[in-house]
Order: C-alpha cells, then sequence, then structure tokens
C-alpha cells in the first residue's frame, strides 16, 4: 500500500485476495502498534484524560527540554541552523520563539536532515503525509515509539468519545481500495483483521448511496471515519435518494475543513453524533472535540503556537497559524512546524465535560487557500465567507491572476442573493478582483478526495478536468460586482 507498484499488483488482484492482502497488511500493522510497551501507555493515558491544564503543561516543558537537547545535538538539520542561537534557554513554551520557525519545504528538500543522529533510516517506521497539495511528506518513526503513538490515538480520540478498535467500523479514507474506473460494485473493501469496512470515497453517487448503506448494515459496522466531506457526500446522497437512515454510534471525521451543513447530513443520515478530529501523520499537533462541541488540544502530542503572520502570537479569538512542536516523534524531532492551517484560542476555556486542556476555535481553511490578484498579492483566510448557512458548499476556482470563480452548490433555503452575499465578504478582502458566481451541482473535490477552498488552476493541472464541463457550460452566471 506504500509503493505505486504494491498497488498496481493489489489492483490486479481479485477481490478475495485483495481483502486478504488488507488483512494481512493489518496484522503487520497491529504486530508494530500493538506491540511492548502498548498496555502501559493506554493505561497511563487514560490518567492523562484527567489532567489539569498546569500537570499537562509541567509535563510538556519539561519533555520539550529533552526534545530541543536532542535536537541540537544529534539532528543534522537543527544543528545547523540552530549554531549560535540560545537554545538552552528554552526551558518552556513560551520560550519557543527564540528557535526559528520551520516549513515542510525545508524538510522535503532533506527528510533524513531530520533524523537525529545514529538512527539508520532503514530501520525505522516511514509514514508518508496526505497533504492536500503537493508531493507527500516523508515522517520517519522509531517503532518503539509506535505502541505510544497508537495508544495516545486509541484513549484521546476513540475511547474519548466512546468507542474503540475492537468495534467492527466503517472507514472513508483517502485510499484508493478499488481503481478510479471500476464501476460495478461492491465500493469496498473489508478488513477481517481490523473488523473494518473500508468504503471508497471515489464512488459514491445517488445511484450507489444504497449499496454503500446495505454494507455498513451487513458488516455490522457500529461507527464510522474518514474524510469529512466524503462521509458528508454519502450521506446526503442517501438522503436525497431515499436510502433508510443508516444508525450508528458515533462518526470521527479529519482531513478537510467540516462546514456545518456537511455536518449536518452526517449526523442525520447516521442518526449519531459527528466528532471532528485534527491531526497529521507528522504527529505535532493534535485536537479533538468533545462531548459539548469544543476542540481541546491533545497535550500528550506536541505543543501549540497559533501564530500571527510576523510570528507573534495571536490573542485569544484571533485566528493565525498553527505552528506544532512534536514531543512524541524522538526519531525525527519537527520543532516550530508550520502546520499551515488557521484556528484561534477560544476567548472561553471552560468547558462542562470536565476535559480542562485549551480549547481551540475556528479550526479552518489551508493556508494554501488563497488567490492572486491582478497585482500578484496572494490573499489568504477567506474560507471564513464560505460559512454562509444556506450554501452547502462553495470553491473559489482561479483561472488567472485577478480573475476566478465562485462555485456555488446551493443547500436548503438558497437565494441567489446569498451567493452574492458571499462573494460580497470575500471582494471585501481581496478588494478590485474579477469573481463570477456559478451555481454548480457539485463541486469538484481533489484527487485524493479531499474538499478544497481555493484552486489556482495553473498548479494543479491533475484538477483542470474536474472543471473543463463546468467552466464551458456555464448554466447560471453572473458577475459578482
Ligand atoms: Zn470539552
Amino acid at each position: 500500500m506504500i509503493h505505486d507498484w504494491k498497488m498496481e499488483l493489489y489492483w490486479r488482484l481479485p477481490i478475495f485476495l485483495q481483502e486478504a492482502a488488507l488483512s494481512l497488511y493489518a496484522r503487520r500493522l497491529d504486530r508494530l502498534y500493538y506491540g511492548d510497551g502498548y498496555e502501559g501507555w493506554r493505561q497511563k493515558f487514560n490518567g492523562w484524560r484527567r489532567w489539569s491544564r498546569s500537570e499537562a503543561e509541567a509535563w510538556q516543558n519539561q519533555q520539550l527540554q529533552t526534545v530541543i537537547e536532542l535536537a541540537a545535538r544529534r539532528v543534522p538539520y537543527y544543528r545547523e541552523k540552530w549554531r549560535g542561537l540560545d537554545w538552552k534557554s528554552v526551558r518552556s513554551a513560551k520560550d519557543l520563539y527564540i528557535l526559528p520557525l520551520l516549513d515542510r519545504q525545508s524538510i522535503r528538500q532533506n527528510e533524513k536532515a531530520f533524523i537525529a543522529g545514529g538512527l539508520n533510516p532503514e530501520s525505522l517506521w516511514l509514514e508518508k503525509t496526505s497533504g492536500t497539495t503537493g508531493t507527500p511528506l516523508k515522517v520517519y518513526w522509531a517503532p518503539s515509539t509506535l505502541p505510544k503513538w497508537a495508544a495516545l490515538k486509541d484513549t484521546m480520540i476513540r475511547s474519548a468519545v466512546g468507542v474503540d478498535n475492537g468495534q467492527p467500523r466503517a472507514m472513508m479514507g483517502t485510499r484508493p481500495i478499488m481503481r478510479g474506473r471500476a464501476d460495478t460494485p461492491p465500493y469496498w473493501r473489508y478488513n477481517r483483521t481490523w473488523k473494518q469496512l473500508y468504503l471508497s470515497s471515489y464512488h459514491v453517487s445517488q445511484a450507489t448511496a444504497r449499496l454503500y448503506a446495505e454494507a455498513i448494515q451487513r458488516y455490522g459496522s457500529e461507527w464510522i471515519t474518514g474524510i469529512g466531506s466524503a462521509l458528508a457526500a454519502l450521506a446526503e446522497c442517501a438522503l436525497q435518494s431515499g436510502v433508510p437512515e443508516t444508525p450508528l454510534r458515533r462518526a470521527i471525521v479529519s482531513g478537510d475543513t467540516l462546514l456545518p451543513a456537511m455536518r449536518s447530513s452526517i449526523e442525520s443520515f447516521f442518526k449519531c453524533k459527528c466528532f471532528d478530529h485534527y491531526g497529521q501523520n507528522e504527529g505535532v499537533a493534535m485536537a479533538m472535540e468533545c462531548l459539548h462541541g469544543k476542540m481541546h488540544v491533545i497535550p500528550g502530542v506536541g505543543i501549540w503556537e497559533i501564530l500571527r503572520e510576523d510570528g507573534s502570537p495571536c490573542a485569544p479569538d484571533e485566528v493565525g497559524e498553527i505552528v506544532g512542536t512534536s514531543l512524541i516523534n524522538d526519531a525525527m524531532p519537527l520543532i516550530r512546524y508550520r502546520l499551515g492551517d488557521y484556528a484561534a484560542w477560544a476567548k472561553d476555556q471552560f468547558c462542562p465535560c470536565g476535559n480542562q486542556q485549551p480549547v481551540i476555535k475556528d479550526l479552518e481553511g489551508r493556508m494554501d487557500d488563497y488567490v492572486i490578484t491582478s497585482d500578484g498579492r496572494k490573499i489568504g483566510r477567506i474560507s471564513s465567507a464560505f460559512k454562509y448557512p444556506t450554501i452547502h458548499s462553495a470553491q473559489i476556482v482561479q483561472d488567472r491572476p485577478g480573475h476566478a470563480y465562485l462555485l456555488v452548490r446551493p443547500g436548503e433555503g438558497y437565494r441567489s442573493a446569498d451567493a452574492k452575499a458571499v462573494s460580497g465578504d470575500i471582494l471585501e478582502r481581496i478588494g478590485a478582483f474579477d469573481l463570477q458566481i456559478l451555481e454548480v451541482p457539485e463541486v469538484p473535490k481533489t484527487q485524493q478526495g479531499k474538499a478544497v477552498l481555493v484552486v489556482r488552476l495553473s498548479e494543479r493541472p491533475d484538477m483542470r478536468p474536474a472543471y473543463d464541463n463546468i467552466l464551458r457550460n456555464q448554466t447560471v452566471c453572473f458577475n459578482a460586482a
């Protein structure tokens, strides 16, 4: 499942062998993730769920000093980059500003320069990130850390909302478990080891939704997880084509921005609460929504910073870029890593759920979501304009500097004035810009099935075919101005 030739081989197999391959792969992962130390970590993390804010901070600061020392002395990249910097004075999260920020591009140029000296990359576990854009990033983990990482996710994400991996579950992720051009069911593969029904994110339609729902019931899935927009697409197609609701215990989504209309479709069709989760394979900053709908930071993963463009920390309720420092991956320590996502510290930090860890809000948008004006400026942070209640989903498709289409998929109670309001809101931020509104039945996603708010066609030749038809058959189109 890691290399293309393996995928090619997998696709050639008959379905029963594909399922056997998935189950075997899962067994291999289980040996790594549920090996030595898993139980101990699980018990420990269960206790951490009742940690006070100051207990978590004290633990984080102690871990931080170890990570900084390791990075400064044994990681080639930091040894070079921090030369002359007083890294020894970084004793707590608030001292981190002393160190430079790290972006994805610097890692991609030489991933191995981030591996702690003395470790052989061949002996490490390689995770690839599933970035929305560009090539994935390679992240190395020490196999001995994997049980800790697994225990952390099991306790802080799944148990925290009352489900666990022992229960049969359905999943809609980015893996192409069947070829894209395949048009006959089954649109899923069953992984026996994990009792996991892996549903294809790429074959959902009003015609197939019933089959998906029947499979979820037949395989006894008790909860569902995956990309928010994929789950929402399934729920919507099912509701629109009259498929009976399919009750589950929980839905846990991550991977793209969960707009209110998506959440409401998921909750209506699966008759359960939908929880948003923020995290990444790099393991630097993680948060999970609680039963009261608040996003709590998970301190065991890493230290969060939310920063303004000039690098200074944001005030409460002020949206800024998320920067994470990993406290869990000591084979490849990522320090002050710019995640390119946005959030704000909530002003109201109280939550009745009992979890005392920091609450974040307005988690949304990729930093990549910017448009380019005719004078070459990049204008980002326009995603909040999309949160209009009667608009199901929307996207800006930029075909040239200074000009873009605003694709709008109408939701319940929609009037064309609503799209004008959204475009007005966007234009207020951008200034002089030619933005044409286009009402569409569906907003295209990336090839990985992720919803993105801005597509700059010049940088996404892979997505161009998806727009050719839309832009050719402009049925409803008027200038926003
Ligand atoms: Zn809470």
